[in-house]
């Protein structure tokens, strides 16, 4: 009894590590879409690659620093190109 309860706890070590770096992976995945929930992302028209970045604004529509895309007016078009809000992706880093 007492060996069988010895090997279980060493499988269980063994385990271990594997599932901290799941459960890391599924956190690190949770922070970034509590990112993008935020608003933080930086957003990018597919059309012409323009990015907005919320830590910048955007200067042709007087959009103030820190302005979340999520934030930004309905009419609120691609600087450069036109494209409407729906034309935005996340921007890949
Ligand atoms: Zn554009």
């Amino acid at each position: 009894m007492t060996d069988a309860n010895e090997k279980s706890g060493q499988a269980e070590k063994c385990n271990a590590p594997n599932l901290a770096q799941g459960r890391d992976i599924l956190r690190l995945l949770d922070e970034a879409a509590n990112e993008r929930a935020a608003g933080a992302a930086r957003m990018q028209c597919r059309v012409c690659w323009y990015i907005y970045d919320p830590e910048e604004g955007c200067p042709a529509w007087d959009i103030e620093p820190g302005t979340p895309f999520s934030a930004l007016p309905e009419e609120f078009t691609c600087p450069d190109c036109g494209q409407p809000k729906s034309a935005f992706l996340p921007a890949e880093d």
